[in-house]
């Protein structure tokens, strides 16, 4: 058992000064106050003035790595279970991407069973940017039904020049298919959208919530921080009941192109009164961030980073004066609950005992909790990794 003393606890809304009491993995109370001695079985940790927050959930990320468009010495490493830890998260949902040629989803899900025997919480979408989806059994629908770790397909790209110039007729299909699935499997069998920078932005997804009876919240279109006016019809998506997420990772070079960081973002749709619940940031950890120029020459390449959905939080709070308990909600609750993660995203009693706390000042992570074990604290990692 884990007992914290006196945090200042972020649920992500504010809770007030309490206790907080862990045990087997679990949040099993939280009061005013909790009297309990230290002794073998029970560690009593001061976390008087710390603020005690959700580990982060990060709902996009290349695990097994991404990219490629500048040829093979341009494909990005694996994600290392370190750089989620030392970056408060503790909940990742693994993706392919670009490539599923090179890469694939046995490698994915592979990946996926060592960080959850390291000690993370991972969560996978089958499928990739392209049609034909490709799938680890005979279908999505086979996917997302009888394998555990997935809970939906993407990212499907969109309105890219790396995407399958996919049809109104096709993404319904793909989607009533995943829909399906989650339905019968008891998941959420959500599409994850990668939505590219071609002027066509979200009109697919229009087309099919108006052609076909699918409802908007099947879609969770990501990277919507693109540019100006993606976010402006992003907005839009999510005024009409749609779920839209902001890319953290990012170079100077992709935000002088257009690219409105994260941060500033959710401070713009809260202000547009875009509720929160529709909101998200996610890393695309790993993944390539490639720059192309008009002719559509790849110009740049650099890798994207886990450790941004941290400062993405840090920095709405610090330069866009976002309230605190939203900007942790965009990275917690609003993510756990688009994909149902039911025992994640929240400090509640029954929920999983994923805990950061933070430096009440910088919000710098103090400290990180993952299912009730100590994996992060005063700047070293205690994950059991051999490599
Ligand atoms: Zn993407």
């Amino acid at each position: 058992m884990q007992l914290f003393k006196n945090a200042q606890v972020y649920a992500p809304m504010y809770l007030g000064r309490k206790d907080v009491l862990v045990a087997g993995g679990k949040i099993i109370a939280i009061e005013n106050s909790i009297e309990l001695v230290a002794n073998s079985f029970t560690t009593v940790i001061d976390a008087t003035d710390k603020l005690l927050t959700p580990g982060f959930v990060d709902s996009l990320v290349h695990i097994t790595g991404g990219g490629g468009e500048g040829g093979y010495t341009t494909r990005t490493p694996e994600m290392h279970i370190n750089d989620a830890i030392k970056g408060g998260v503790t909940t990742v949902v693994g993706v392919l991407g670009t490539d599923a040629q090179t890469r694939s989803l046995e490698n994915l899900l592979a990946k996926a069973y060592a960080l959850e025997e390291q000690g993370l919480s991972v969560f996978c979408y089958t499928g990739s940017y392209h049609l034909p989806m490709v799938t680890i059994t005979q279908s999505v629908k086979h996917d997302i039904m009888l394998i555990d770790k997935f809970i939906g397909v993407g990212e499907v790209a969109i309105a890219d020049h790396r995407s399958s110039q996919i049809t109104s007729h096709e993404m319904a299909r793909l989607t009533s298919e995943a829909r399906v699935a989650g339905m019968l499997a008891g998941k959420v069998g959500i599409v994850s959208i990668h939505v590219g920078d071609e002027p066509s932005k979200l009109e697919l997804l229009e087309q099919v919530i108006s052609q076909f009876d699918i409802p908007i919240t099947q879609y969770y279109p990501t990277h919507i921080n693109r540019s100006k006016s993606l976010l402006e019809a992003g907005i839009d998506f999510a005024l009409k009941g749609g779920f839209i997420d902001f890319t953290t990772s990012t170079t100077a070079q992709i935000i002088a192109q257009g690219e409105v960081p994260a941060a500033q973002a959710l401070a713009l749709a809260l202000e547009k009164n875009a509720p929160i619940s529709q909101l998200t940031m996610s890393s695309d950890g790993n993944a390539s961030l490639p720059v192309f120029d008009a002719k559509g020459n790849l110009i740049d390449l650099q890798m994207g980073l886990v450790s941004s959905l941290h400062q993405a939080m840090v920095d709405a709070v610090k330069l866009f004066n976002v309230p605190i308990d939203l900007a942790l909600a965009a990275i917690t609750e609003s993510p756990a609950n688009i994909l149902r993660l039911t025992q994640k995203g929240r400090i509640a009693v029954d929920k999983d005992a994923d805990i950061n706390l933070l430096n009440p000042h910088s919000l710098a992570i103090e400290a990180v909790y993952s299912k009730g074990k100590l994996v992060f604290s005063e700047g070293k990692t205690f994950i059991n990794t051999p490599f």
